[in-house]
């Protein structure tokens, strides 16, 4: 009988090492098991390989600015026709035609003017900082200054000739878009693109702009041709649409 009491308390001793042997060898494995998933996880993670829920919000679009530039106004007339035609009231048509052509594009429009009426103080040389001045503020993509020409000495001169900065390769390629746009018009004569020879003889818009820039002559006020189609609102609306052409040319190269 003592035995048997002896081999039963020895066996409840074996079971309750047994017990505490496994219970010791669960927490040991579950010890590592934590230590080898935490150490997996700081290795994938510090080699990249850990797909982060990323809640940044998706990058903006930019914006395309164009900031298109009616020459003259008001005191200003620029070029003034036999028949009375204003090249200040030509530009301004065709330049609130061109915005609201690319505004439809999705494209935003700055203007140095709207009206007639021209905001800023009448001086010539402030006149044409203050346009650079405003595509700055809206730091304009693309620079566009509308104008009509006159030679009065040679009323049979006609043609579009489109401006660009001296020894500048973009605002080069950019005046060719609008020259290569207007002249498939074919209303008058193709005198291509131009610079200045000299930095004196610099245009002021062009120069001094930081935004890509051309300075568009549309044709001749003093020509009589010149001035039949630039005055006519259906050719307006011609104009207006080749000049969206050539700066949706610009636009596409830019992307
Ligand atoms: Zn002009």
């Amino acid at each position: 009988m003592e035995n048997t009491g002896f081999n039963l308390e020895n066996k409840r001793k074996l079971l309750y090492k047994r017990k505490r042997r496994r219970k010791i060898i669960f927490r040991l494995t579950l010890l590592f098991t934590l230590i080898f998933c935490v150490s997996i996880y700081f290795i994938l993670n510090s080699k990249g390989l850990i797909n982060r829920k990323v809640t940044l919000s998706p990058p903006k679009e930019k914006e395309f600015i164009v900031c298109i530039d009616p020459g003259h106004g008001d005191f200003d007339i620029g070029s003034k026709s036999p028949s009375g035609s204003l090249e200040k009231d030509i530009v301004l048509s065709i330049s609130l035609k061109l915005g609201e052509l690319l505004e439809k594009e999705n494209i935003k429009v700055v203007y140095t003017r709207t009206n007639d009426s021209l905001p800023w103080l009448d001086d010539a040389n402030d006149s044409l900082k203050e346009r650079i001045k405003i595509s700055e503020v809206f730091k304009s993509d693309l620079f566009i200054s509308i104008h009509c020409n006159s030679n009065y000495d040679d009323t049979n001169a006609k043609g579009i000739e489109t401006w660009y900065k001296l020894n500048d390769e973009e605002s080069k390629d950019f005046a060719e878009d609008i020259q290569l746009s207007l002249s498939n018009l074919n209303y008058t004569d193709n005198r291509g693109v131009k610079t200045y020879a000299k930095k004196e003889d610099a245009l002021a818009v062009l120069e001094l702009n930081s935004a890509n820039s051309a300075l568009v002559e549309l044709g001749f006020l003093s020509n009589s041709l010149d001035e039949k189609y630039l005055t006519l609102d259906s050719n307006q609306d011609k104009i207006a649409n080749a000049l969206k052409e050539g700066i949706l040319r610009q636009l596409a190269v830019d992307n």
